[in-house]
């Protein structure tokens, strides 16, 4: 098996096994073919990793914070120096094209661990003044965190949640996506080559169930998910059982509003990158393509003449820009959708259906004439599946993308610059664009509100969620007891 790791976990600074947990097969999706297979964790083997990382947790808080910097910035030098290999293997797990997770993946995670390593040491408190006496704040790590990937972006969420954990003092558990266990697991390795003190990041594999387990364990001071807003409900509910934190990084549908006096050949560009970069498995896509009627036409006839242009093929290949899907069982999902808006009645531009090759590909896929109650307006589909609605007015097309249980992200074309920022205004999403969609800079918090959950990676807003606050009152005279 060309992908096999040299165990299924990683705990305490090293490889670690146990065969009795149920087998977990990873499949390249352009194929087919079996790259790796593992084995799910144990109680023991959860048991093992909440253990060690308490353990190496209380050493790591009391270290100066510009060393444990130092640190993630080696982590960093090293997964620049193999992106090459680390993007293959995330080719290999996600059938992304290494067009894609040459630049997206692991150079992402790199900004990461480079943005908090710098971040660590310049972390305060206040100073409190209070009359004679005075208060001061520290910002204190929470323990041992516990991270829950999802399959589209696993290099990338893995260090999206471990580069602030980390660079605050904390230890991390992480459960990759049972679709996607490889690049965790090539990170671990990583982070002890780079002195990372064992026991720090320990990575153990499994399905739902061992989330659950994470979710529910009291050894774990908090958690963070990137996944579906169903998992969501349960995480949460789990974690709100046990009073502990949370950040959630849930599904979306999120609306592209393309405005009459837009740049139209940069919002085809944006909304084609929101749609089908990934193949559509992205949580943050602008699935919903608000197009104002009198640019409509125009916007089709350019989108249908770019997507047929698009190069699916050999992710491997790096003149390929569009790969297959995660697995056979999610395209038959995502191709039921497109079914289920042909038989609602909408009109489809380009695509529809499975390429005529090995792999679970799909071509780039969009549909016009969507309107608001059909399922494909309402429910993320995680394909390349654009939905394409006309629209007259300002109030009416905000008042219609506001319209869904989800909040996400949201994004604006237009050149009026006073409307932009207005409209953005209304919008109910957590992260937004104006002229621009889906660049997800280390620097700008990521996250979402309603049922795309809350909590923000990334940006100085990471701290309020891998820190909590202790206030110290300096009583500096007599105390003044009334007996
Ligand atoms: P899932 O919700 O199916 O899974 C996410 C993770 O949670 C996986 O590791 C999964 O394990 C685990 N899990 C499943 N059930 C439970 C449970 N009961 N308790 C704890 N953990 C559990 O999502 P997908 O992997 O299918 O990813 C796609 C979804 O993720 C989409 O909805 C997408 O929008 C969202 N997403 C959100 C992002 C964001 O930042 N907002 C970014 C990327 C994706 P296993 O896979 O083994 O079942």
């Amino acid at each position: 098996m060309r992908a096999q790791p040299k165990a299924s976990h990683f705990i305490a600074g090293a490889w670690a096994e146990d065969t009795g947990g149920a087998l977990i097969e990873s499949v390249y999706p352009a194929t087919g073919e079996v790259i790796a297979q593992l084995h799910e964790a144990t109680p023991q083997i959860l048991a093992q990793a909440l253990e060690t990382a308490a353990t190496a947790q209380a050493d790591w808080a009391a270290c100066a914070p510009v060393e444990r910097g130092r640190i993630l910035q080696r982590a960093a030098a090293l997964l620049r120096a193999r992106n090459r290999a680390l993007s293959e293997l995330e080719t290999l797990d996600t059938g992304k094209p290494m067009q894609e997770t040459l630049v997206a993946d692991a150079a992402s995670g790199a900004d990461a661990l480079e943005y908090f390593a710098g971040f660590a040491a310049t972390v305060t408190g206040q100073t409190i003044p209070l009359g004679r006496d005075m208060a001061y704040t520290l910002r204190e790590p929470l323990g041992v965190c516990a991270g829950i990937g999802a399959w589209n972006y696993p290099i990338q969420i893995a260090c999206w949640k471990a580069a602030p954990a980390l660079a605050f003092g904390n230890a991390m558990v992480f459960k990759p996506s049972e679709m996607t266990p490889l690049s965790a697991l090539a990170l671990a390795e990583i982070f002890a080559e780079a002195g990372l003190p064992a026991g720090l990041f320990n990575v153990i594999q499994g399905r739902g169930g061992v989330g659950a387990a994470l979710a529910s364990d009291p050894r774990v001071a908090k958690l963070s998910l990137t996944g579906s807003v169903p998992t969501g409900r349960k995480v949460a509910a789990a974690a709100g059982a046990a009073l502990k934190p949370v950040t959630m990084e849930l599904g979306g549908k999120s609306p592209l509003i393309i405005f009459d006096d837009a740049d139209l050949d940069n919002a085809v560009g944006a909304a084609m990158l929101a749609n089908f970069y990934s193949s559509g498995q992205i949580c943050s896509n602008g699935t919903r393509v608000f197009v104002h009627r009198a640019v409509k036409d125009s916007f089709l006839q350019r989108l249908d003449a770019r997507a047929s242009k698009i190069i699916a093929g050999d992710p491997l290949d790096e003149a390929t820009q569009l790969g297959p899907l995660i697995s056979e069982a999610h395209l038959a999902r995502v191709l039921a959708y497109v079914d289920g808006a042909k038989a609602e009645g909408a009109r489809l531009v380009c695509g529809g259906a499975r390429l005529e090759r090995p792999g679970a590909f799909m071509a780039p896929t969009a549909f016009a004439d969507v309107t608001d109650t059909m399922t494909l307006a309402r429910e993320e589909v995680f394909g390349p599946v654009m939905a394409v609605f006309d629209f007259d007015g300002e109030d009416e097309v905000i008042a219609r993308a506001n319209a869904t249980e989800f909040g996400l992200a949201a994004g604006v074309f237009t050149r009026d610059i006073a409307r932009a920022h207005r409209v953005i205004g209304r919008l109910q999403a957590g992260t937004c664009w104006i002229n621009a969609y889906n660049l997800t800079p280390v620097e700008m918090p990521f996250g979402g509100v309603k049922a795309s959950g809350f909590g923000r990676e990334n940006g100085h807003a990471a701290l309020e969620h891998y820190t909590r606050v202790k206030s110290v009152y300096l009583g500096l005279g007599d105390v003044d007891a009334p007996y």
